[in-house]
């Protein structure tokens, strides 16, 4: 089983977040430290640590996470417009909070992906 994270507590509402969207699959909250104008996370309620450890019995809850960031893009007038969709996996992915999630981004024309230079 995993360990709890500071995710869950958010779901729980152990800590207090700004939660735009609750279901029994997943929970959407405001980024703490946004990088666009909208940034929104989508966490699953389980707390699978990362997508390396995603399991079959698992497609239902993490295909919802794509129906529910489209809900909110919505809810947010960008659907049409657009934003981006972002997970991050494993240390070399950039992933911090080991709890599977799919940052939504929008606001504005994003840039484009990143690779660190090689020097
Ligand atoms: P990761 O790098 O794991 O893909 O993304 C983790 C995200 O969680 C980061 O964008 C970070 O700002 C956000 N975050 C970390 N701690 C908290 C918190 O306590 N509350 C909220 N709302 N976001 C958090």
């Amino acid at each position: 089983m995993a360990t709890e994270t500071i995710f869950t507590k958010i779901i729980n509402g152990t800590i207090p977040s700004n939660i735009l969207y609750h279901d029994d699959l997943v929970t959407a909250f405001a980024d703490i430290a946004p990088k666009a104008p909208h940034h929104i996370l989508i966490v699953t309620n389980k707390p699978i640590p990362s997508v390396a450890e995603v399991e079959s019995c698992d497609e239902q809850m993490l295909g919802h996470l794509f129906i529910v960031a489209r809900k909110i893009a919505t809810d947010l007038g960008v659907n049409e417009s657009g934003y981006r969709l972002i997970v991050n996996v494993g240390a070399d992915g950039g992933q911090e909070v080991p709890h599977i999630h799919m940052h939504l981004l929008a606001g504005g024309k994003l840039g484009g992906l990143g690779f660190p230079k090689q020097d």
